[in-house]
């Protein structure tokens, strides 16, 4: 995991907090890849999978 270098802030609860999916909560350690996102957010390989299986049904031509 990077970390900012220099920032005064290293060693708050907030930066030092393990990684967690904001979708399904799995800690960082529990999956096999955390991807972040924009807003702070991070989402797993798990629930890529997942929304990548709603989106296909979705996604379908004939419903
Ligand atoms: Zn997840």
């Amino acid at each position: 995991m990077r970390q900012i270098a220099g920032s005064p802030f290293q060693d708050s609860p907030l930066v030092s907090a393990s990684l967690r999916c904001s979708f399904c909560g799995k800690d960082k350690s529990a999956v096999d890849k955390l991807i972040a996102g924009s807003n702070g957010v991070f989402i797993c390989n798990e629930c890529v999978r997942l929304c990548d299986e709603i989106l296909e049904e979705e996604l379908r031509p004939d419903g």
